[in-house]
């Protein structure tokens, strides 16, 4: 080790999911949405004035603020957005999380939480997930330092009805509670409604699933208005524009598009719950998914041998290692198209290793 070595933070980074770009691959690694942004965002590309870039863009967002504020029927003081949904919570980590007593998330979860809890220097604990993968909601009642979860949880997919949420929201009326609602919108009614009851909720939500915009980078938070002023003030202390004018402009026009919102919606989740319906049938279990991605394991091949045999045929999937974790594959749920491919491949290949199997039993 060099002797400057010595003063240099030293942090154990998150692993994104791979980002393979091949021609005729299936990519259903990193949760993005198979279909394109709203035909809205590509009118609002072309017409987009380059000598707009010239100069900064506005600090305070408001073209998209106030877009998401018509959307969600809140008030621009509501929200703050943020360079996708993890800028948004890391920002939301260091303002919150500054108790000495150990924040709450759960053992399996977004794999983020405890990157940003050492980066931040914020302990925590993590209670485990019940035997069906689900938050114990009575593990969150104790005293903290604060409490983040995904609802729907990632990577297993399972969802918290709202009233659940209450409940803990009702026994930590002392800390700050953040929802990270990443999938929220292929699942039931987000936690924004509870939002004018507790002014300790923060919400937060990305533009990187439901709306097709992984590359753009937005995300955004709605809180009680004194949460996001203590939010834009660590933001301006840090960088006063996070979001560039494309983020800015093309957001927005997405946010306007409802009916094209509306519509992938629903395609996702119908073709998720045939996707389900077809991997129980090849024998595969999993925790009932209200995200796009279903989080499977198979009876009797293992998650790594199949990891390894799609990525031979360029579909990509994502296999955690772990204990608990470590025989499921969390597959997103991509195209009609795109899933008849992958289901088809697993029917030839689990047939295939079942034959393998049973002469080396024989
Ligand atoms: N929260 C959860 C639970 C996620 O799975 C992701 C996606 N990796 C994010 C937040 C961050 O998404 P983004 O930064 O693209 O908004």
């Amino acid at each position: 080790m060099k002797k400057f070595e010595a003063n240099i933070r030293k942090v154990t980074p998150y692993t994104p999911g791979e980002q393979p770009h091949e021609p005729d691959m299936i990519k259903l690694n990193t949760n993005e949405n198979p279909y394109p942004p709203s035909p809205e965002v590509a009118r609002a590309l072309k017409e987009m004035d380059p000598e707009r870039l010239r100069l900064y863009p506005d600090p305070s967002s408001s073209v998209l603020v106030e877009a998401l504020a018509g959307f969600y029927h809140r008030k621009p003081e509501e929200i703050f957005v943020g360079v996708g949904s993890d800028d948004v919570l890391a920002m939301a980590f260091q303002t919150f999380f500054q108790s000495e007593k150990p924040i709450l998330f759960p053992d399996i979860t977004y794999s983020f939480y405890p990157v940003w809890a050492e980066l931040f220097r914020i302990p925590g604990r993590s209670p485990a997930l019940d035997e069906e993968f689900r938050i114990v909601k009575e593990d969150y009642f104790g005293e903290n330092g604060g409490i983040v979860f995904p609802n729907p949880n990632a990577p297993t997919g399972v969802y918290m009805e709202l009233a659940e949420v209450e409940e803990i929201l009702q026994h930590n009326p002392e800390v700050i509670v953040i929802v990270d609602e990443a999938y929220a919108d292929f699942a039931g009614p987000s936690a924004m409604e509870l939002v004018d009851r507790y002014e300790n909720l923060l919400v937060v939500q990305t533009f990187s699933k439901s709306r097709s915009m992984a590359g753009m980078r937005i995300g955004f938070a709605v809180g009680n208005p004194v949460l996001i002023r203590y939010l834009n003030d660590v933001k301006y202390a840090f960088n006063s524009y996070t979001m560039s004018q494309a983020a800015l402009e093309l957001g927005a026009a997405a946010v306007r598009d409802e009916r094209y919102f509306r519509e992938t919606l629903k395609k996702i989740t119908e073709v998720r719950e045939r996707t389900k319906r077809e991997l129980a049938g090849l024998g595969f279990t999993f925790p009932d998914s209200k995200a796009n991605f279903i989080f499977a394991s198979h009876e009797s091949c293992p998650a790594e041998e199949l990891f390894e045999a799609l990525k031979a045929e360029r579909i990509y999937v994502r296999h955690f290692q772990g204990p608990r974790i470590g025989n499921y594959l969390r597959i997103t749920v991509g195209t009609e198209e795109q899933m008849a491919a992958l289901l088809a491949f697993l029917r030839d290949y689990l047939e295939k290793d079942s034959g393998k199997r049973r002469k080396r039993d024989s």
